[in-house]
């Protein structure tokens, strides 16, 4: 768990504090999977710029997932950047950049996970013309072809075939 003490960095004007640390992040889910079996790594720092305290970092890993089609695995290197403004107190919440501290402890674990969740794409495709898994057969398209889509009559024809068949 890491947390950061931010009472001297509120205090001194061009204070500084760097930051190297993994999260694990390994119970979040995304559809089926848990793509950050690995820790995710992060890396920044909380800076008093004129100030004004502010937290950039970057979160890097390998994120697991399936294609959302034809569920092959995909490994992706992803790194995601992130910058907000720590502020003691706000008056006015519809500003998203802003971080609240009343304590003055910057809870790292808490603010990267939600951040990191946030940026995760809700689907992903193994490639953009995926043509996925027959849904009566369950081959994987991508691989091999099948005859069930040929199979497949609009139930209009079907019956003008079985009026012919007469
Ligand atoms: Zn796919
Ligand atoms: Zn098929």
């Amino acid at each position: 768990m890491m947390m950061i003490d931010l009472k001297q960095l509120f205090e001194i004007v061009g204070e500084s504090v760097n930051f190297d640390c993994n999260l694990n992040l390994s119970g979040v889910k995304l559809g089926m999977t848990n793509p950050f079996t690995e820790p995710v790594h992060l890396s920044g720092k909380v800076t008093n710029r004129a100030g004004i305290v502010s937290l950039s970092y970057t979160a890097s890993a390998i994120a697991h997932t399936v294609c959302d089609r034809c569920l092959a695995p995909i490994d992706t290197p992803v790194v995601f950047g992130f910058e907000h403004i720590l502020v003691k107190q706000v008056n006015d919440d519809s500003n998203d950049e802003l971080v609240v501290v009343p304590n003055l402890v910057l809870d790292l674990d808490e603010l990267a996970s939600s951040d990191i969740i946030l940026e995760l794409p809700s689907k992903v495709l193994c490639k953009e013309d995926c043509k996925g898994i027959c849904p009566t057969c369950g081959i994987n398209l991508n691989e091999k072809s099948c005859n069930c889509t040929q199979k497949r009559v609009d139930p209009r024809l079907e019956i003008l075939s079985k009026l012919l068949e007469n």
